[in-house]
């Protein structure tokens, strides 16, 4: 064989041995992307976006512990929102909860754990300074109070009740014990339209179904007076 054809020879079965390999490792990349896909969309609620209660949990007990006091755990539950459903239609009441799941990752931050935990109840684990809470809290409350525009034009009234709790107030770093303090701070101020930040007594005080049986004294903001 002259040289110029053993070259080609030696080219032809490099660029064949080449296109072998990288054959099954193209559908092995694009079956792990395919997959990784699948992974991630399990962890999600479709409607919302926001992460299912085990996704969130993972990630909230990951902040708290990284981060501890200087995180806030939130509950926020839509505000009679059976009546969204009654009287404009389930989709109206998908397109609210939706529009909830925007608002509430915009106002906590990619940083930040953010889960439906089923219906219209939503909870998130974020860093927020001591010093900025009110004030924070307050924004999330005018938020969650702006109307929902839907795809026909209709605008839907929307409200929603707001609890938080901090490590520092509750005495705990435990995230069942934080989001039962908070939840209980959002029924001491359910249908208000203010924020309610719990004490150490929220995590204390007995509960119906997950609901407070009670009302106790609290510190209250936001948007009604
Ligand atoms: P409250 O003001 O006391 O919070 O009462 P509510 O009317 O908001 O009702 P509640 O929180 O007790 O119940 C939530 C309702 O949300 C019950 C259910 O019919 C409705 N719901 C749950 N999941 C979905 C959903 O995915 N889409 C829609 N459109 N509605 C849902
Ligand atoms: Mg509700």
């Amino acid at each position: 064989m002259d040289p110029v054809t053993q070259l080609r020879t030696r080219i032809g079965t490099r660029a064949l041995l080449l296109t072998t390999a990288a054959v099954p490792l193209t559908g092995w990349a694009v079956h792990a992307t395919a997959l990784h896909r699948r992974l991630a969309a399990t962890k999600r609620d479709p409607l919302t976006g926001l992460l299912r209660r085990d996704a969130y949990t993972h990630r909230a007990r990951r902040l708290l512990a990284r981060h501890g006091d200087t995180t806030t755990v939130v509950m926020v539950d839509a505000d009679k929102f059976k009546a969204i459903n009654d009287q404009l239609g389930h989709a109206a009441g998908d397109t609210v909860l939706a529009a909830f799941g925007t608002r509430l990752t915009t106002w906590a931050g990619p940083a930040a754990a953010v889960g439906r935990l089923g219906g219209d109840e939503f909870a998130l684990v974020l860093e927020l300074p001591a010093d900025r809470c009110v004030q924070r809290l307050e924004q999330l409350v005018r938020m969650l109070h702006t109307p929902v525009v839907l795809d026909d034009g209709r605008v839907v009234d929307v409200a929603a009740s707001v609890g938080a709790a901090t490590p520092a107030a509750v005495g705990s770093r435990d995230l069942s014990l934080l989001q039962r303090a908070a939840d209980a701070a959002l029924y001491d101020g359910k249908h208000t339209g203010r924020a309610v930040l719990a004490t150490a007594a929220h995590a204390t005080v007995p509960s119906l179904n997950g609901r407070r049986a009670g009302r106790l004294g609290t510190a209250v903001w936001g948007k009604a007076a």
